[in-house]
């Protein structure tokens, strides 16, 4: 157990490593509203490609929103979110 607290939040092989701040909000159990971490799971290899950080709440509460940036450290996740797949439409 590494027990260093991040100051700032960490994109590292496609993972989203939080800092304190955004670990101090995040809830552990995905189904719930709030700051989740989503897992989005590569089918061939049955592991976990990435995560991406969402907000569930108001009229997103079900699905959720993607946010762009660590509400707590300022670090951007847009080139993680977003990154090479600009010309992919049709992803809310
Ligand atoms: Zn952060």
């Amino acid at each position: 157990m590494d027990d260093e607290k991040r100051t700032t939040c960490e994109i590292e092989d496609g993972k989203v490593l939080p800092c304190w701040g955004m670990d101090s909000i995040l809830e552990l159990e995905s189904h719930r509203k709030g700051v989740v971490l989503l897992k989005i799971i590569d089918v061939n290899k049955g592991c976990v490609d990435r995560t991406l950080v969402a907000v569930r709440s108001g009229d997103h509460a079900k699905r959720g929103v993607c946010i762009n940036y660590c509400p707590m450290c300022g670090a951007s996740f847009y080139e993680h979110v977003h990154g090479g797949k600009a010309e992919e439409a049709g992803n809310e």
